[in-house]
């Protein structure tokens, strides 16, 4: 099947370049003369926090991941948040800054910023590329969001479905017919 069988275009490269550098430019500006601890969250992020981590210019920042699983091969939700991975530098006393794909029902973040603080992280703040806020199950919101969208599946630039797409240089929405 062609790509453009599958997905329409949600976000192109140039989009997605002017969306991380205003989101870089904003996190400079709140993080200046301070520590950072970026988490990034596998695999999702990977592409996203690539990114971004290049526009950043706080001295020292450092960069570490986690992973969670809650979607199962499919897309949909278990809530059932496990960690597979988690941070091996220490957050204790330290400013992080977590970095997600999709804040979607909010189940992944919820939790994890709950085991970033149970660890003593100083603050934890939630950086997110898309958002789909109609999805929330949890009370959590962003502090730095890309971009908010309906209640649409998509897929590249990191983001997959049964992992696929990841590879695309930019955002598709899925098909529904597609996962449905
Ligand atoms: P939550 O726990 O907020 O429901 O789920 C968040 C995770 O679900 C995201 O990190 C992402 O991995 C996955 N997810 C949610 N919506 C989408 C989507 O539209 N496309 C893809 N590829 N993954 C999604
Ligand atoms: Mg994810």
């Amino acid at each position: 099947m062609l790509h453009k069988d599958v997905f329409e275009e949600l976000m192109n490269e140039e989009e997605l370049d002017k969306t991380v550098s205003d989101i870089a430019a904003r996190i400079n500006a709140d993080y200046d003369g301070k520590e950072l601890v970026i988490v990034g969250i596998l695999k999702g992020s990977a592409i996203f926090v690539a990114d971004l981590l290049r526009k950043i210019t706080i001295e020292g920042v450092q960069l570490d991941f986690m992973q969670a699983s809650s979607y199962g091969s499919g897309s949909v939700s278990s809530g059932n948040v496990r960690i597979v991975k988690d941070v091996s530098c220490n957050v204790k006393e330290r400013n992080v800054l977590i970095v997600e794909d999709i804040l979607d029902t909010g189940n992944t973040l919820s939790h994890i910023k709950e085991h970033l603080l149970s660890k003593g992280a100083a603050s934890v703040r939630i950086c997110t590329l898309f958002d789909k806020p109609g999805r929330r199950k949890k009370p959590i919101t962003a502090d730095y969001t890309g971009k908010v969208i309906d209640d649409l599946f998509v897929v590249g630039y990191g983001l997959d479905y049964s992992e696929r797409y990841r590879n695309l240089p930019y955002v598709g929405v899925l098909k529904a017919e597609i996962y449905s």
